[in-house]
């Protein structure tokens, strides 16, 4: 049998609306795995407040101060979901045999995490959640969420389809997650760059029982271009492809103003001038700032920032303690 000591990795951004049902969960969970022998005694349940506004820490130090199998990462600014989950991640590097994060509105169901923990005795490093159907989100939700797998599709990034960031790594699968050093985080692009054994768990995804998703429509196109440009060179490409095509059309187009002209017809209408000239600069500008986005990734990855702050780590490294 592996190690088994168990973290759960919840971030969580003002979450005071969930938080004590999920942590009551959270916790039935821990034991009855603890009684079953599939996890050790010193497993928690990890919650990382990313800069939060509402009484989220506070609700966390609670916890931790009564329960030793909750621990809790403050950190000292809103880093987004992303990075706290890496903070959380990376607080539990060297504590944990395995990992698994879950996002706070337990919109993931729980009890897949006794098929992740299977999984890993049966030697998986890396497990992912997998819905089995996206029934609860919006047709704009599932609709976005399609044209976005499709477009990673085109450009080659490998990703896993309806996988979000429900997912269990073993120590080692950790650690080497914790050695890319990317500024813009896209976790499942990176993961799957890891090899090692994986698995996949179906589930079924729920709504959110309380609160609202802190993922409104300007973050999700945000996350969803991080996805795209931290994973592909291939719009650069097309940028260069789009070039050569104009560059041809223009010849063309030169071969026949010529002919034109020696023909004598050279009133030629001034509505095809005018299109062409702002066609041809709206390519060029739309160009110039798709390659801007490439070099604003380069230049904040060159400053090398760090990605999250922490400001508190409560953890009671407790031995033998039993629920
Ligand atoms: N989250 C976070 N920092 C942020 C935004 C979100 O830690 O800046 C957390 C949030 O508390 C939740 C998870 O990320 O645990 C996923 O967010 P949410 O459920 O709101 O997203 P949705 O499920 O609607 O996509
Ligand atoms: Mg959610």
């Amino acid at each position: 049998m592996r190690h088994n000591t168990l973290y759960i990795v919840v971030p969580c951004y003002n979450e005071e609306a969930v938080l004590p049902e999920t942590a009551r969960r959270l916790k039935a969970k821990l034991a009855s795995l603890q009684q079953s022998g599939q996890i050790g005694p010193n497993s928690r349940v990890l919650f990382v407040d990313d800069g939060s506004k509402d009484a989220t820490w506070s609700l966390i130090s609670d916890l931790t101060a009564e329960d030793s199998h909750f621990g809790g990462l403050k950190l000292a600014h809103n880093a987004g979901h992303q990075f706290a989950l890496l903070a959380g991640l990376t607080a539990a590097h060297g504590r944990a045999d395995m990992v698994i994060s879950l996002d706070a509105d337990l919109q993931d169901d729980i009890e897949a995490i006794d098929d992740f923990v299977d999984a890993y005795h049966t030697g998986a490093d890396v497990v992912y959640g997998v819905r089995s159907s996206r029934e609860t989100d919006t047709r704009f939700k599932r609709g976005t969420a399609e044209a976005f797998y499709k477009l990673m599709g085109l450009l080659g990034a490998d990703i896993v389809r309806n996988h979000a960031d429900y997912r269990l790594l073993s120590a080692r699968a950790l650690a080497a997650l914790l050695e890319f050093e990317e500024a813009d985080l896209f976790l499942r692009g990176v993961v799957p760059l890891l090899g090692f054994n994986t698995a996949t768990v179906p589930y079924v995804r729920h709504e959110r029982f309380a609160g609202e998703s802190k993922y409104p429509l300007k973050k999700m196109l945000a996350f969803a271009l991080d996805g795209i440009l931290s994973f592909s060179v291939q719009p650069l490409r097309l940028i260069t492809g789009l070039g050569i095509l104009i560059f041809v059309c223009s010849v063309i187009a030169l071969f026949y103003l010529l002919i034109l002209k020696l023909s004598g017809n050279t009133v030629e209408g001034w509505a095809t001038l005018m299109g062409s000239i702002w066609a041809i600069g709206g390519i060029q500008l739309l160009c110039l700032g798709v390659t801007g986005e490439y070099v604003g990734r380069i230049y904040k990855q060159v400053k090398k920032r760090p990605r999250f702050i922490v400001e508190a780590l409560t953890l009671t490294e407790k031995q033998e303690v039993s629920l």
